[in-house]
């Protein structure tokens, strides 16, 4: 069974053109095969949500045609399809990948994390955290005290991450050249990357089409489906095209 998705942010005026390519690929694909499109909110960089942003995206949709068969405001059988209304979801899921030491507890201040940064930038060195945390012998005790926390994705530094793209071919990537991401913040929010990956999976997603900007956070996503042992969608990344990373210049 064909399902695919779009998952946009509510993060900008209006549904963006980058997206509404993705929209007309997933949309055409998950037709052609008599399957299902899914629309998903990813809402959880309340920092940056707009509000009214989804009401437009999903006005936008229809308007062009591309109307979803489950999605936040009809409903499905995999929702609720805004992530804010499955945090518990990705906390549970979070805590038990560091229960499989594929993720860990991080103390780190922000200045620790900037002195690093600096210091990466001065040698000339791609900024990636440095596994600080991952030996603390006491993370539970001091969760118990009350300290703020992250959880930070366990990435093997000499593993070679291996995924498929129906049109590219095979996508390789060395384990040490993978930052060690932040999977649950302080806030007890989800990155995306951590969401992206919850939600695919229970949504029953089979193929996940977006820009090829997302080439890059893909291993992170292979890590966390071999953690967790469950079965990987299929990967495009074929719509060369503009980025949303270019137009909002975010920082996963
Ligand atoms: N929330 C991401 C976006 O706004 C979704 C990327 C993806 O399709 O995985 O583009
Ligand atoms: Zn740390």
């Amino acid at each position: 069974m064909v399902r695919t998705r779009l998952a946009p942010s509510p993060t900008g005026e209006d549904l963006h053109i980058g997206n509404l390519h993705a929209a007309l690929l997933n949309w055409a694909f998950a037709k052609k095969h008599g399957g299902t499109f899914v629309v998903r909110i990813e809402d959880t960089d309340i920092k940056r949500v707009i509000q009214k942003a989804e009401e437009r995206i999903l006005v936008t949709l229809k308007a062009y045609g591309l109307p979803y068969d489950e999605g936040p405001d009809i409903g499905g059988l995999s929702g609720p399809y805004r992530q804010k209304e499955r945090l518990e979801t990705y906390r549970s899921y979070a805590h038990e990948l560091v229960e499989k030491q594929a993720a860990y507890y991080c103390f780190c201040s922000k200045e620790r994390l900037e002195v690093l940064r600096k210091k990466q930038q001065k040698e000339k060195k791609i900024p990636k955290y440095d596994k600080h945390c991952l030996s603390l012998k006491d993370p539970k005790e001091r969760i118990e005290k009350g300290e703020e926390y992250v959880i930070r994705l366990n990435v093997p530094p000499k593993k070679e991450i291996v995924f498929e793209d129906i049109i590219r071919g095979e996508i390789k990537f060395l384990g040490e050249n993978v930052d060690d991401q932040v999977l649950l913040k302080a806030d007890g929010y989800p990155t995306y990357h951590l969401a992206v990956v919850v939600d695919d999976h229970f949504m029953k997603i089979s193929h996940v089409i977006r820009g090829e900007e997302w080439i890059s956070s893909t291993p992170k996503h292979i890590l966390l489906y071999e953690a967790f042992g469950w079965d990987k969608p299929q990967f495009e990344f074929g719509h060369h095209g503009i980025s949303s990373t270019d137009i909002y210049r975010r920082r996963y």
